[in-house]
């Protein structure tokens, strides 16, 4: 199976990898794209964001946890809806 290299449109392409299920391999999710690496090739290795599919993002070990790794950004984002969570239960609770 061939690794895409560069995208239908031209661009060179960036794989983004998300887990397979119940496996330590990663596939890329793009619909033209057919490469699988054991996680353990793919340290250090750029990938595009899972979640927003813009920024491009240095798979470490945090990110290859996931089983769909993601950008500083994405990661925020659930972080903060978690702290408004947080700050919505203390607001109850009267604190
Ligand atoms: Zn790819
Ligand atoms: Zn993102």
């Amino acid at each position: 199976m061939p690794s895409l290299t560069v995208n239908p449109d031209g661009k060179p392409h960036i794989h983004e990898f998300v887990r397979i299920p119940k496996t330590n391999s990663f596939r890329c999710a793009h619909p033209n794209c057919f490469s699988v690496y054991n996680k353990k090739y793919l340290k250090g290795k750029e990938s595009l964001c899972g979640i927003c599919h813009i920024n491009r993002i240095i798979l470490g070990y945090e990110e290859l946890r996931r089983a769909i790794p993601r950008c500083k950004q994405c990661s925020e984002t659930v972080e903060a809806l978690r702290l408004k969570q947080i700050s919505a239960t203390l607001k109850e609770m009267g604190i």
